[in-house]
């Protein structure tokens, strides 16, 4: 372990000046792209894929420590993290040999995928989406709408939910089909959001003809394919879980620097955060190691998801008022963006009520009504 790290510390220290020398101070998605591709072509972003994929066989903890030094590098977010993170393993378990090609060209961002789950009206309960997708001759002819697509204005490729079998009980009769988002019939549109970008799109589907051997895993059988998928985001989860404890102590250095000292209730809350930041870094590393060792994580996923994303705002909202005035205004541009931004997180990968409810029923008990 020490000696990848020694070789990613020296990677990273020809690699990273040569980009930044490349983009100077670019981060628009393309400079973005490049900095993936880079992290791709030295088999550092796709670490955890196996050797035939152009990965390195690591496991999840191994991966996390090379996540943990690019991190600490300054090197900027990879791009395609749906695509890297939560696509490719599922291309990899369920794709054809066809599909399968995709997996180099998302290292390399040659492709970038979307998932095309949520519907208005089916996002807590997706099983309930209603685009459908009717088998004619060898295509499938598919009509019906998406809606936060997470980088759909980016994506070259979606992999789809839709029902291909409507008398089909509700979980049944859902099959994951991959396409391009050129297909005629397929457009796009925007959706701007309260901190001013636009990183979701809304996806409209008229009658989009795609052939049948673009199905992923067994007709009606999406909702098993998606539960892969799925479960790569909620590893995510816990990832960046632990890094909270990290960001908490980074704040409360910063804090000490200060020539004006902060409130009690200030402190308190700083104390209590980093608390029940260490409690939650050890479960999410507890999880991390279970997966690592083959295991499935059980309802432990949806304590972390909870604590997690409603510390994570907490955190942000405690910047805010650090940051004063200049965080209402926008002048520091990263606290109120942290702060606007980090409301998406008590709803993305299941909202908050949701998880208290499986916390409830599973973890708890308590009676479902
Ligand atoms: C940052 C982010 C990224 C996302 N990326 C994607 C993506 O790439 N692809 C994609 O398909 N989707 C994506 N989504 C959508 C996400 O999956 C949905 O927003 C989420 O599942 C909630 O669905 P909804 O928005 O339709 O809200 P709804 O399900 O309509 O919920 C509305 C409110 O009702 C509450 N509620 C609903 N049902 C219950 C219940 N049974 N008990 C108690 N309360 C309930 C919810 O908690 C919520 O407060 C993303 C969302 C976010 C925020």
């Amino acid at each position: 372990m020490d000696d990848l790290l020694a070789e990613l510390r020296t990677w990273l220290g020809d690699a990273l000046p040569k980009w930044k020398a490349k983009w100077n101070g670019d981060t628009s998605w393309d400079a973005l792209c490049d900095w993936q591709r880079m992290m791709a072509e030295g088999k550092w972003a796709t670490a955890s894929w196996p050797l035939k994929y152009g990965g390195r066989g690591l496991g999840t903890m191994d991966v996390l420590a090379i996540e943990d030094v690019v991190a600490a590098s300054g090197a900027p977010q990879i791009p395609g993290m749906i695509g890297l993170k939560n696509v490719a393993p599922t291309l990899m378990k369920f794709g054809n040999e066809e599909q399968q090609k995709s997996v180099a060209r998302i290292g390399s961002t040659d492709e970038v995928w979307c998932q095309g789950f949520s519907e208005p009206g089916a996002g807590s309960d997706l099983a309930s989406l209603r685009t459908r997708a009717v088998i004619d001759g060898d295509e499938f002819v598919i009509n019906g709408q998406k809606v936060w697509t997470s980088n759909g204005m980016h994506a070259s490729h979606m992999q789809l939910l839709a029902r291909t079998d409507p008398d089909a009980p509700k979980h049944k009769g859902i099959s994951a089909i991959t396409l391009s988002m050129k297909t005629p019939g397929v457009e796009v549109r925007p959706i701007k959001q309260i901190n001013g970008g636009a990183e979701f799109a809304e996806v409209f589907f008229t009658d989009v003809r795609v052939p049948v051997a673009n199905l992923l895993g067994p007709l009606h059988e999406g909702w098993m394919v998606t539960m892969t998928t799925l479960g790569h985001e909620r590893a995510g989860v816990a990832v960046f879980a632990g890094r909270l404890e990290q960001r908490i102590r980074g704040l409360i250095e910063e804090v000490a620097k200060r020539d004006v000292r902060v409130s009690p209730v200030v402190s308190d809350e700083l104390a209590e955060m980093y608390v029940e930041a260490r409690v939650l870094g050890a479960m999410a590393r507890q999880m991390l190691n279970k997966i690592a060792q083959g295991g499935t994580p059980g309802s432990e996923q949806s304590v972390i998801k909870m604590v997690w994303s409603e510390l994570s705002q907490r955190v942000d909202t405690v910047v805010m008022g650090l940051a004063g005035i200049e965080g209402v205004t926008g002048e520091n541009n990263s606290a109120t963006l942290g702060y606007l931004s980090a409301r998406s997180a008590t709803i993305a990968a299941g909202t908050s009520d949701i998880v208290k409810n499986i916390i409830g029923d599973r973890v708890l008990g308590l009676p479902r009504d």
